[in-house]
């Protein structure tokens, strides 16, 4: 029996991970998971974890105000060591590359537990960009045990830096998760999304825009706004629909800057299954999230990523993906060329997902348990 202790504290983890914890039910005999929240964002885990139905055993709740990132990794690192030394999980498991993440890999290696590392090797070589995820998914590849990469260039990334041992190319779980919500959301029927939705009109075409990333913060987005702007009134073929991240440095430029647009809707995050919809019914996405750039290969979707670097070059590279940074101009320029142009959008229709087919959470199990 090998006990796992999965440790997770936002959004995007708990979504990838989702899979994993779901399908290790089948093997209870073999395997005993049990789940720790570091809670580092409140609401928009509950969200998920509701939606998954995920009962944690263990939540530390420890978001606070405003919180630093030493405030947060400090007050972490002690917490998550001490639930550590009372369960003696034979290893931990950790996603991506949050601070949660790197904290909880620090304590497990204090404490001598193995560390299953899952979406490993993502690397876009700027210490600051992302800040600090960068800096978190190098530290932890170098104390982590098991290295599970979404793709062979995930994999050649970890192998340059001399980690070549227990290193697994599995695909992305952000597939499994979105193939299960697509299932759930076919299985009960649409019904609920587009009385939820009904103040957009389909028969526009949709823009969906995130952003929230701290290399974003200040100029980044008010250029965002800036582009946004200009594309609502220049453009009365489209809607573009924005779930405002609750970070406080964006959602109070957001909202002052774009308030007043008929055809901007200014929404609350959404519950991942109405997020995904909604993503499904879009004509192109604005993002500089990397789950959501994930996503997108998925389900076959134009995407704009309004940052200057990106982990995610296999989006790029299959041509679903263009990097423009937070440049007005180029942002407003790119929309344009995909709203208008039939042939670049069909194209996308027929590429291969470079993150897998959704089996990524069961390779993994499967691997573990030999
Ligand atoms: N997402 C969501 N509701 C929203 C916006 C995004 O559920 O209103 C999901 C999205 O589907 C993706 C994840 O959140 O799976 C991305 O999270 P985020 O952008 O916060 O983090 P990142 O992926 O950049 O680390």
């Amino acid at each position: 029996m090998k006990k796992i202790l999965v440790i997770f504290g936002t959004r995007p983890e708990a979504i990838k991970l989702a899979p994993i914890i779901i399908n290790s039910r089948k093997w209870k005999s073999k395997i005993k998971l049990k789940v720790c929240i570091t809670a580092q964002h409140r609401e928009m885990l509950d969200q998920v974890l509701k939606f998954f139905d995920i009962k944690p055993d263990y939540d530390l709740n420890l978001m606070t105000k405003n919180q630093t990132l030493s405030c947060f990794s400090s007050r972490s690192l002690i917490k998550v060591s001490n639930l550590l030394n009372q369960l003696s999980p034979d290893y931990i498991m950790i996603q991506g590359d949050t601070t949660t993440s790197f904290i909880s890999s620090l304590a497990a290696f204090y404490n001598k537990i193995k560390i299953i590392h899952i979406e490993a090797g993502l690397r876009t070589y700027n210490k600051y960009s992302p800040f600090p995820e960068e800096i978190n998914r190098v530290l932890i590849s170098h104390i982590a045990d098991y290295h599970f990469a979404p793709t062979e260039i995930a994999k050649k990334n970890l192998l340059k830096e001399g980690i070549n041992k227990n290193v697994f190319v599995v695909g992305n779980t952000i597939v499994d998760a979105l193939n299960m919500t697509l299932d759930i959301i076919k299985n009960k029927g649409e019904g609920k999304y587009l009385n939820f939705f009904n103040f957009l009109n389909f028969s526009k075409k949709i823009i969906l825009v995130t952003a929230h990333r701290r290399e974003s913060f200040g100029e980044g987005i008010s250029n965002i706004c800036e582009a946004i702007k200009i594309i609502a009134t220049n453009r009365n073929d489209v809607e573009i629909v924005y779930p405002v991240h609750l970070n406080p440095n964006i959602r109070n430029v957001v909202i002052d800057e774009l308030k007043n647009f008929k055809n901007v809707f200014l929404i609350e995050p959404l519950e991942y299954s109405y997020f995904i919809w909604l993503m499904s019914k879009s004509y192109l996405i604005l993002t500089d999230s990397g789950g959501v750039q994930e996503e997108v290969a998925a389900l076959k979707k134009p995407c704009i990523i309004m940052r200057e670097l990106t982990e995610r070059i296999e989006v790029v590279k299959a041509g679903i993906g263009k990097i423009v940074g937070t440049d007005v101009g180029r942002i407003v320029r790119e929309v344009n060329n995909l709203l208008d142009s039939k042939l670049s959008y069909s194209n996308i229709s027929k590429i291969k997902n470079p993150y897998g087919d959704g089996n990524s959470s069961l390779l993994i199990l499967e691997k573990l348990l030999n």
